[in-house]
């Protein structure tokens, strides 16, 4: 076919076919072509326009990505600057609380571990305004006078959640 359209063309160019059927055939055959060469463009343009609205959704989604990296960025930072705050400040209270439990005796320091992991990790709590700040209950009358007489080195526990109490000026005894 295509060998034969060639040869024709060939023959038309230099003015050898002179039959009107093989002329009109071969203006029909043009014809066609255009047709489908007209179709491929219009196809072609769609295809094109396709593509652009694919591109622009990639490019938002790319832009969101990289906002969200950004975030996920920013997040990991005070995360880590965070971390390393409460590691400074374990640090710190580690070596405040090490003197301070070295100077207590064991069976105290022993009652306040034990207490500790049984109370949620608040062993001794302070009695202020007349009330355990451990369970916030207040403290009876009765018992205020009992603990307003007690010798200082004197172990009191909270009668309600069995905590060490630690007496301050703010006690209110
Ligand atoms: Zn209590």
């Amino acid at each position: 076919m295509k060998a034969r359209r060639t040869r024709d063309r060939d023959r038309m160019d230099q003015g050898l076919i002179t039959n009107p059927k093989d002329l009109e055939r071969m203006q029909h055959e043009l014809e066609s072509l255009e047709r489908r060469i007209s179709t491929l463009e219009d196809e072609e343009l769609e295809v094109m326009a396709r593509l652009e609205d694919a591109q622009r959704d990639l490019d938002a989604l790319t832009a969101q990505v990289a906002e969200a990296d950004e975030q996920l960025a920013t997040l990991a930072t005070a995360r880590d600057a965070k971390l390393a705050e409460i590691d400074a400040e374990l640090t710190t209270v580690v070596a405040d609380r090490d003197p301070v439990a070295a100077g207590l005796p064991d069976d105290l320091l022993a009652l306040y571990d034990k207490l500790r992991a049984q109370k949620g990790g608040v062993g001794a709590a302070e009695l202020r305004q007349r009330r355990c700040t451990g369970c916030q209950l207040g403290i009876d009358n009765a018992e205020l006078a009992v603990i307003a007489a007690a010798p200082d080195d004197q172990v009191i526990r909270c009668e309600e959640c069995s905590r060490i109490l630690v007496r301050t000026p703010e006690s209110g005894l």
